[in-house]
């Protein structure tokens, strides 16, 4: 079975996500999508919990996925899972330097893993999770950039984060 891991932050999963999902469901014969802790983004807007409900609910279409979290490294993951393939997403050239690295110090601590990329698609090349996470703060249009279910859970987020500023400032 050709199983492939995409790991992100996913805080939160985007439209952008979404495609790279839809697009290796149908390379690979399971996709794992695993929520992994990145020490170069601490201070995660949303839990590792609602990371997974979000993108469990936003992928529910895909047949071939599988939704899960996991603090640890990658290759372990991989191992325990025994997928052989990453799948990463590729928007512009200050990913490619980052995914770069992260591929080949992958590929020294196991052989065995390939690192597969995929293109965004050129409707999601602007979209980001920060740039969502920003929007939603100033309560600007999410619909083009997340899924309904995430676009409802974020906006819920940011109103909860006001009553409690809100609140801490009486
Ligand atoms: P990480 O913290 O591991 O970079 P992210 O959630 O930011 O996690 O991204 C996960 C993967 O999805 C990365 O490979 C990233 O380049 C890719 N990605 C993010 N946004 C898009 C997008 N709009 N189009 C294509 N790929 C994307």
């Amino acid at each position: 079975m050709r199983r492939a891991v995409c790991p992100g932050s996913f805080d939160p999963v985007t439209k952008g996500h979404i495609d790279i999902f839809e697009r290796a469901s149908a390379m690979f014969d399971e996709i794992i999508i695993s929520v992994f802790h990145n020490p170069g983004k601490d201070n995660a807007t949303f839990s590792m919990d609602e990371r997974v409900e979000m993108l469990r609910e936003a992928t529910a279409h895909i047949p071939n996925v599988r939704v899960t979290a996991f603090s640890g490294l990658l290759n372990d993951f991989c191992r325990k899972e025994e997928a052989f393939f990453i799948v990463r997403g590729l928007r512009a050239f200050t990913d490619f330097e980052y995914e770069f690295q992260r591929a080949l110090l992958l590929k020294k601590i196991d052989e065995q893993l390939e690192t597969v990329f995929i293109m965004t698609n050129a409707k999601y090349s602007f979209v980001s999770s920060s740039g969502v996470r920003e929007l939603a703060t100033f309560g600007g249009k999410l619909s083009d950039l997340v899924p309904e279910c995430v676009e409802k859970r974020v906006k819920e987020h940011t109103y909860r984060k006001f009553e409690e500023r809100t609140e801490t400032e009486k």
